[in-house]
């Protein structure tokens, strides 16, 4: 039977998500949240006319002939202004951030003066209209949008909405995803390693990979290969509330000892597709397990990374409501041959490094050992290899997803 291709499983997955329920947060706690409505400013900002440096309110036209002496009226500091107007031959002394006074129309920069007496200022040098003020509203204006619905907020935005005045903002619930590993050989990081065993580097691997995307995670822990320990985990999940996606890892292909299909069937679970035409990743399942999207990974690290990457990243982007769904695409040069690709969409861990022109130039290693950790540590994008994809050469361009960060 012929496989499943990559774009059409994305398809299925992607129409079984949808943007989840909002929670209003203190602007201080939304770093790394996805805003789920159009953010708006509260307030004009600068709020007045400000002065943009330390020098003299002045009007310009008392500075076409210069030098000139201007009698000094008063002062503006931040956050006090000048009670008074600035007229013919006068200037008030200002001060970065303080409001600019009526009557002015340029602040001259402390540099270019000479303070002649307490009330006297020497103007060394023109001044233009507008000079080293910065308007009111030179910023935003009140009610205007600032943000867009589906950005993730950085630390510049929460700059930005502070200064707009927006104390409270509007983001997505995080994604509530549980992870649950099967395998007999599997334990955790850190207890001893016996003989025949390996630790489970997926737990960890994939908790980050959605931890860093936005989602929380339920970690289920490992099952082994067995009816019971698996049935165990079930019961555990039933009574785990609101999960939004179930992520199992290995066992999903066709081993005597691959059973997550064989159990979780017979406890609710309704396979959608099995086996996609993936490298590495083939026997990925998706299914719904009694109303909770299901999808299966397989357990060598690569695999359930690429597979991770490809599908469960969307489905995390879809529920945030992000504008950007999945890992985002770029080019790059190959910095060496590759040989032609069979019939399954290929992603090679890569490496790319930006040439002195800003040119992307990526090398992939030619051993794509999916059960290598090493060699998914030091990748920094997968490179994309179509199916059936000729034999491509050292200078062709390449499609890449971008690992972030
Ligand atoms: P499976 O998909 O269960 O056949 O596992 C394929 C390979 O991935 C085997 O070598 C497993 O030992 C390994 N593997 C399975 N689960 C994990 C895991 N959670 N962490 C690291 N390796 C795993
Ligand atoms: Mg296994």
């Amino acid at each position: 039977m012929a496989l499943m291709p990559v774009e059409q499983a994305l398809m299925i997955i992607s129409a079984v998500f949808n943007p989840l329920k909002t929670e209003n947060l203190p602007l201080n706690q939304t770093l790394g949240r996805t805003l789920a409505k159009d953010q708006f400013a509260a307030i004009t900002q600068p709020p007045f006319d400000a002065s943009a440096m330390d020098g003299y309110a002045v009007r310009t036209e008392d500075v076409v002939h210069y030098p000139v002496d201007l009698h000094v009226i008063g002062e503006a500091p931040a956050g006090k202004s000048y009670q008074g107007r600035v007229e013919f031959r006068t200037a008030v002394r200002i001060f970065t951030g303080g409001p600019v006074p009526d009557g002015a129309d340029a602040v001259i920069i402390q540099e270019n003066t000479e303070r002649l007496s307490q009330d006297k200022v020497r103007l060394l040098s023109p001044v233009s209209i507008g000079q080293n003020i910065r308007p009111a509203g030179n910023d935003f204006a009140k009610d205007q949008c600032l943000a867009k619905a589906g950005i993730v907020i950085t630390s510049r935005h929460i700059g930005m909405l502070a200064a707009a005045n927006i104390p409270q903002v509007d983001v997505t619930r995080k994604p509530r995803i549980a992870l649950l590993s099967t395998g007999d050989e599997l334990i955790n990081v850190g207890e001893n390693v016996g003989p025949d065993q390996i630790i489970s580097s997926n737990n960890p691997l994939l908790s980050s990979l959605i931890m860093e995307n936005g989602g929380e995670v339920i970690d289920l822990g490992i099952a082994k290969d067995n009816e019971a320990a698996l049935e165990e985990k079930i019961t555990l999940l039933n009574a785990t509330k609101n999960i939004d996606l179930f992520i199992t890892i290995g066992g999903a292909s066709v081993g005597d000892h691959d059973l997550v299909q064989k159990v979780l069937s017979k406890h609710g679970l309704k396979i959608n597709f099995w086996k996609i035409a993936i490298r590495p990743g083939k026997p990925m399942i998706f299914g719904e397990f009694n109303g909770i999207p299901m999808i299966g990974l397989p357990g060598n690290p690569s695999s359930a990374y690429v597979c991770a990457i490809n599908f469960m990243l969307p489905a995390l982007h879809i529920m945030l409501g992000r504008n950007q769904v999945g890992a985002a695409k770029s080019f790059a040069i190959l910095a060496h041959d590759l040989p032609e690709n069979g019939d399954r969409q290929d992603y090679m861990r890569a490496h790319y490094s930006e040439n002195d022109k800003g040119v992307k130039i990526i090398s992939a290693s030619s051993r794509q050992d999916s059960a290598k950790l090493s060699s998914l540590a030091h990748a920094n994008c997968l490179l994309v290899r179509p199916p059936h994809a000729p034999i491509a050469h050292k200078g062709d361009l390449v499609e890449i997803l971008l690992l972030i960060p």
